[in-house]
């Protein structure tokens, strides 16, 4: 390591949807960094341990079946959301395609659409933040190729009515993607419809890397049906294997065996512990905000949004807190497993301190 700099300190990190890893990940990673999963016939271990690391999330994400054809790991949520918008343009008939999603879709789909030209049509949400159906209903025509469902929105962690959405996509022949790259960890201890068991989708952005408590970078994209690794085929002439679905050519190997540690070390006790403490955390803060007057967004998974004035805000940055802001300026704080109780009680008492002078 460069001595001059020191290791990343979470102590402060409330703004972040990715967290310190799991020990067992880290070591697990470490063995691993010189290995490249996208070439499997070279990197044998780690294309088993990238097969394990799909079946697992197929677990998670209740698919009706487990194989290590159903996704593979991206390098992060904007790639797995990429290749769902991607696979969709290639499996639709034809012409200028669509892509509705709402409002509160993550950037990443502007990028995809911007990459893959095709029009994003966003929509616009309802008065919980989710996406409104009957604005998704008038949104869609017969050149939509893709509905997006968000499962833990980025800004309030709302779930979209999934189910509902993947109704208006396939009524008008489009596929249905959820991007539940963030809340897809602990969506599985709430009670909502998100998984390919509750309606029939069929992609899914999933990323261990954040609230799975991988290494960074362990980002998931399962599918389905197969066929739709086959849309993003691509022939890799110099490589023993024949095809790529990939984006990248060299993968992360440390990001796949991190994953599959990870995973298997806390699916699913582990995982629910986390998601009830993180919960737990979240409302503790919400109610505090309350108390002091703010303005709060019910934190409905461990994201906390409150109207706190922008020099408060400024001068909590500058006293070293790692926040941001919403697009409608409220502070935003994420409470990712490694936000303790302890560190919330820092921060508010800074708050009150600022607040107060
Ligand atoms: N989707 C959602 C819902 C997200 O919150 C994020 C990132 O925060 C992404 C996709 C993009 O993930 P990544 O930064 O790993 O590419």
């Amino acid at each position: 390591m460069n001595g001059q700099h020191a290791p990343q300190s979470f102590d402060r990190v409330l703004s972040s949807m990715c967290t310190e890893p799991h020990p067992a990940a880290r070591t697990a990673a470490e063995r691993f960094l010189a290995t490249n999963p996208g070439d499997p016939a070279t990197y044998g271990t780690i294309a088993e341990l990238e097969s394990r690391a799909v079946e697992l999330l197929c677990t998670v994400v209740d698919h009706p079946r487990s194989g290590p054809d159903l996704g593979y790991l991206t390098s992060g949520g904007t790639e797995a959301n990429l290749q769902a918008v991607r696979a969709a343009r290639n499996l639709a008939a034809g012409g200028d395609v669509n892509v509705v999603a709402p409002e509160s879709a993550h950037f990443s789909f502007r990028k995809a659409a911007a990459i893959l030209d095709v029009e994003l049509r966003t929509v616009p949400l309802d008065r919980d933040h989710r996406a409104d159906i009957e604005a998704a209903s008038a949104a869609v025509d017969e050149n939509t190729a893709l509905v997006v469902g968000v499962a833990g929105s980025t800004e309030y962690g709302r779930v979209d009515p999934i189910p509902d959405l993947c109704a208006i996509a396939h009524e008008t022949g489009a596929r249905m993607h959820v991007d539940a790259a963030w809340g897809g960890f602990v969506l599985p201890f709430h009670d909502v419809p998100w998984t390919f068991a509750d309606a029939p989708i069929d992609t899914m952005t999933i990323d261990p890397h954040k609230l799975g408590r991988a290494v960074v970078p362990a980002g998931g994209l399962v599918v389905r049906d197969p066929a739709t690794l086959d849309a993003l085929a691509i022939e890799t002439p110099y490589l023993e294997t024949h095809a790529q679905a990939t984006v990248t050519g060299t993968r992360s190997g440390a990001g796949v065996a991190g994953a599959v540690a990870a995973m298997e070390e806390l699916w699913p006790d582990g995982y629910r512990e986390t998601a009830q403490r993180c919960q737990r955390n979240a409302e503790w803060l919400a109610a505090a905000f309350a108390d002091r007057g703010y303005t709060v967004v019910d934190p409905s998974l461990p994201i906390v949004a409150a109207s706190i004035p922008t020099p408060i805000f400024e001068e909590l940055r500058s006293a070293g807190w790692k926040i941001a802001r919403t697009d409608r300026g409220e502070l935003r704080i994420v409470c990712m497993p490694h936000v303790t109780r302890d560190t919330l009680r820092a921060f508010l008492s800074d708050l009150d301190r600022i607040a107060e002078s």
